[in-house]
């Protein structure tokens, strides 16, 4: 893959590369330890202009594109997959705004490509997490405010964000045709953020629910038009899961070359491990699904760069290359026998960090759900 990308991709990925290898790699361990947020390491990724990797150049960004974000992606998520998700907000936040905002949110651009402006999105509420339509969170219009009222749930960067993207109903009745995004400052009263969640893995990222108690926010807030962030919402996912696809896919490459080097170094029965046939297999059926994952994400992201629609071939990017890097890094922590069971080994971590991306973004049964129809509508 990396032989065929023009001298531009080239250079902007092997800067997230060794930005990666020399800062985001020493860091990941104690990240995860501490459970804190990389603050530096963000900040550093916003001055190489990161940030700005899916956005174009009128708009204030390094003007790449899709296909190169997600190798930008998979660099840094190679060295951490929690850095790898800090990394996706801003990237798909500055792209939400700029597309869908008004003078208010555009306003907020190059805060959030510059690491000082933090943006939160809280969709899921407690008792409704894969059924968008159903959220019960309403925003009723008062004069020129809207009033926000809700909970949400697993908000990330809740707790350290100067600004959340809120859905909210708009119109309760009319499932998800009456859904809106509205932009909430986190400093406006009536806002309470919950307790830090404890979570298996991808620690530092400062997740929590919120609570929003009549907060009153102006119309001029809300992005796109009333009722109408479903849409805005789905046509985000496709960009969205091809960069939760390609963390995965990064997290799948550290499992590999650890595999590896393991592989090479542990001897058993006299010779080392990676001469048995049974672990060349493994490590053979990873290096093939891993190249596999790459393509599907390269083909849906050149896609979506020339302007085509992608929902199929986005989730199926998604469903596989995150099915994919989970069967992957559980046979790198096998190749390590007991000492991948323990924390002195990085695909220990991994195989901890690697979970979520089954669940988020869309589960992957909501992926084939996609994909499924999808299908039916072409072929219907
Ligand atoms: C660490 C973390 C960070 C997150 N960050 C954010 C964030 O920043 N903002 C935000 O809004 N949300 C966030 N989320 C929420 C995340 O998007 C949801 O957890 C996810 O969408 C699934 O929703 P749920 O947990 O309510 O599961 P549910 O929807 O209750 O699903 C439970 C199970 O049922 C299955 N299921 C549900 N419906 C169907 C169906 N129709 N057909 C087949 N199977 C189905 C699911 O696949 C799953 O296996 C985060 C979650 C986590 C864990």
């Amino acid at each position: 893959m990396h032989r065929l990308l023009t001298g531009d991709q080239r250079l902007v990925i092997d800067t997230a590369r060794r930005f990666a290898e020399a800062e985001i790699l020493p860091a990941a361990a104690a990240i995860d330890r501490d459970n804190r947020f990389p603050r530096e390491l963000y900040r550093g990724l916003a001055e190489l202009g990161l940030f700005g990797i899916g956005l174009a150049e009128e708009k204030g960004g390094a003007g790449m594109d899709a296909a190169t974000a997600c190798l930008v992606m998979e660099e840094i998520a190679r060295c951490s997959g929690a850095v790898g998700n800090a990394f996706a907000i801003p990237v798909e936040a500055a792209r939400f705004l700029a597309e869908h905002g008004g003078p208010v949110h555009q306003a907020l651009v190059p805060g959030v490509l510059a690491g000082d402006v933090i943006v939160a999105t809280a969709a899921t509420e407690p008792d409704y997490g894969s059924d968008v339509a159903g959220l019960r969170t309403q925003a009723v219009r008062d004069g020129d405010d809207y009033v926000i009222t809700g909970t949400k749930a697993w908000v990330t960067f809740g707790e350290i964000a100067h600004v959340v993207l809120v859905f909210a109903k708009t119109d309760p009745q009319a499932g998800q045709r009456g859904l809106s995004c509205i932009m909430v400052e986190t400093d406006r009263p009536g806002i309470s953020r919950g307790k830090a969640e404890e979570l298996l893995g991808m620690h530092g990222l400062a997740e929590c629910g919120l609570s929003f108690d009549g907060v009153r926010v102006p119309v001029a807030n809300r992005l796109g038009p009333e009722n109408g962030a479903f849409k805005m919402a789905m046509a985000n996912f496709n960009f969205s899961r091809l960069m939760m696809a390609s963390m995965a896919l990064g997290m799948a490459q550290a499992g590999l070359e650890d595999a590896l080097a393991y592989s090479q170094s542990r001897i058993q029965f006299g010779a080392p491990i990676a001469s048995f046939q049974a672990v060349q297999f493994m490590l053979a059926d990873m290096s093939t699904e891993i190249s596999a994952a790459r393509l599907l994400i390269q083909h849906a992201a050149r896609l979506m760069d020339a302007g085509h629609e992608i929902a199929r071939e986005a989730a199926e990017a998604k469903l596989f290359a995150t099915d994919m890097a989970n069967r992957a890094i559980s046979n790198a922590l096998q190749i390590h026998g007991g000492n991948g069971y323990s924390r002195a080994y990085r695909v220990e971590r991994l195989y901890r960090d690697v979970r979520l991306s089954q669940i988020y973004e869309g589960t992957n049964q909501i992926q084939r759900l996609i994909i499924a129809r999808q299908l039916a509508r072409a072929h219907g």
